[in-house]
């Protein structure tokens, strides 16, 4: 499962920032993901709960923000968001667009207490 992989990814990176600080507990995780990456929001959720349960993660909150696909046209240098599967530009046409953001998968920020 997609989410279950994105989830372990987003706990070794809060377990790793937290051992950086002892002592602090996670109140707050936010994770941006580009709309490429076809994150199904309640299914992460889901498994974040599962997997944090009964690990000192266990109740903090899942933030989850969906990055719009943007792209830059490379013949004429407009930048423009994607909204269908045609990555054409809108002002000259071209199929010569440049993605620059909706592939990503970020851990944003992290709220501890
Ligand atoms: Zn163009």
């Amino acid at each position: 499962m997609h989410e279950m992989s994105i989830a372990q990814n987003i706990l070794e990176i809060v377990e790793s920032a937290l051992s950086e600080n002892p002592g602090s507990r996670l109140k707050k995780v936010v994770v941006k993901a580009g709309e490429l990456v076809a994150v199904v929001p309640e299914s992460l959720q889901f498994c974040y709960q599962a997997i944090t349960a009964g690990t000192p993660l266990e109740g903090s909150e899942l933030q989850i923000e969906v990055i719009p696909v943007r792209a830059r046209c490379e013949s004429c240098g407009r930048e423009f968001r994607i909204e269908s599967f045609f990555f054409l530009c809108p002002q000259c046409e071209s199929a010569q667009v440049k993605v620059l953001s909706g592939q990503e998968l970020q851990v944003s920020e992290l709220e501890v207490e």
